[in-house]
């Protein structure tokens, strides 16, 4: 999203070219990689890419290299010292420095966006830093504190991309949940996704990055009741153990975990669940990690996603505890987790077959549209396929960024089929 408002600035006077394309190809005059140095397979992915763009350079194919971010931000000594072929390193809130290093003379303010996702969808940005302490990241030594983004920036950012066609919002952030604190002195994240849901065009918004500390209720209420929140929330929650929860300083411990899982299950009738846990963390023996499979189990989660514990540089667990338990557990216990959670996700979807769920159509690959339910999040949840090879003279492109009624007809953990089950909607223009 960052890298969105960025490019809206350039293209004011440079063309973007699609990343998609290989560098032998596209032949770019500038590569700007957009680092990212939350945890260690962020950071290995972020070098990947500065390795890849520094080769192509060598071979020709490649002007100039820059790199900016979080990574950059952190370890921009140690990047140009080991990184001597990259041109220019900037930090995380940079942006107006690498404009002028390209020489850009840009004008207006930095509401723009030039969407690097499909034109019916776009990323939110409401805040960014953190004010929480928990013990394994970095991202509040990285960032900052947090700072919200005033709400009549996000309204009008928000008008700009319902224009341009966008129908979802997904609101992002380290923490939406403690949106409006810093500017407004309380949680303002359901007046924001009220006037949210008051523009013309936006028909869904959905929340990731939630923190289970003191959830607010609004939030819960605007979901239970606005028919433009997505009936889905992304929490992650990390543990089960009220001793693992505490010495990861959450702030939360079991009971009141679940009793927000009730709460939501029972007010927001279903409601998808996204949720990421982390394996390994000091602390955790036999006895935690076995109580997080079982709080697994009984909470049923649509979605989860899993985290091996590594110990980040200076963190409160890097000056606190002993990274004790070896790689091999820490694979092991994982590995388990995530086969509970794959036979969980399939039950899950499984149920979904007979029913009929509108969709928004995302793609439109060999015949097949690729859909996604309020129950999935791009990129990161399973699809919705429909299979359109045999009706002949279909327009694909047609179908792209509008909605659909669909009948599921089978599951797998990931993904489901289904036949469309009546009409869709025009995209509004
Ligand atoms: S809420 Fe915790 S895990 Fe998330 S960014 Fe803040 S400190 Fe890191």
């Amino acid at each position: 999203m960052d890298s969105e408002h960025l490019l809206s600035k350039l293209a004011e006077d440079v063309e973007i070219i699609p990343e998609e394309l290989p560098y032998e190809e596209s032949r770019p005059d500038t590569v700007i990689i957009n680092t990212c140095g939350f945890i260690g397979d962020a950071k290995k992915e972020s070098i990947d890419e500065i390795l890849l763009a520094v080769s192509a350079k060598q071979a020709g194919y490649v002007g100039r290299v820059v790199v900016c971010g979080c990574l950059s931000e952190r370890y921009k000594e140690d990047l140009k010292e080991s990184l001597p072929e990259v041109d220019a390193f900037f930090g995380s809130f940079q942006w107006k420095e690498i404009l002028n290093w390209m020489r850009v003379h840009s004008k207006g303010d930095w509401t723009g966006r030039h969407l690097t996702t499909p034109s019916h969808y776009a990323y939110l940005k409401i805040a960014d830093g953190c004010n929480r302490k928990c013990s394994y990241c970095a991202i509040p030594l990285i960032k900052g504190p947090f700072k919200s983004v005033p709400m009549a920036t996000l309204v009008k950012e928000a008008k700009a991309l319902a224009i341009k066609g966008v129908r979802e919002l997904i609101l992002i952030a380290q923490d939406t949940t403690f949106y409006g604190m810093d500017l407004y002195g309380k949680k303002m994240l359901a007046p924001l996704i009220q006037k949210l849901s008051r523009i013309d065009g936006i028909e869904w918004i959905r929340i990731h990055y939630s923190y289970p500390t003191g959830f607010p209720k609004d939030v819960l209420k605007e979901m239970a009741e606005n028919p433009k929140v997505c009936k889905y929330l992304d929490i992650p929650l990390q543990h089960s153990s009220t001793k693992v929860l505490k010495m990861m300083r959450r702030g939360v411990d079991r009971e009141r975990q679940q009793s927000l899982l009730d709460d939501l299950r029972s007010r927001v009738p279903g409601i998808a669940l996204r949720t990421t846990m982390i394996v390994g963390h000091p602390g955790e023996g036999e006895a935690e990690f076995n109580n997080l499979l079982e709080f697994v189990k009984h909470n049923r989660f649509e979605m989860m996603g899993a985290f091996t514990y590594s110990e980040e540089e200076g963190t409160y667990d890097a000056k606190t505890f002993k990274d004790e338990i070896p790689q091999s557990v820490k694979k092991r216990r994982y590995a388990r987790l995530m086969k509970l959670q794959s036979r969980i996700s399939l039950e899950n979807n499984l149920k979904r077959v007979g029913g009929v769920e509108k969709v928004i159509i995302d793609d439109v690959k060999d015949g097949f549209l690729i859909c996604r339910s309020q129950k999935e999040s791009p990129e990161v949840d399973g699809s919705v396929i429909v299979d359109m090879n045999s009706f002949p003279g279909f327009d694909s492109q047609r179908y792209i960024g509008k909605f659909a009624a669909v009948r599921i007809v089978s599951a797998t953990e990931y993904d489901l089929t289904g036949v469309l089950a009546g009409g869709y909607t025009e995209k509004k223009q």
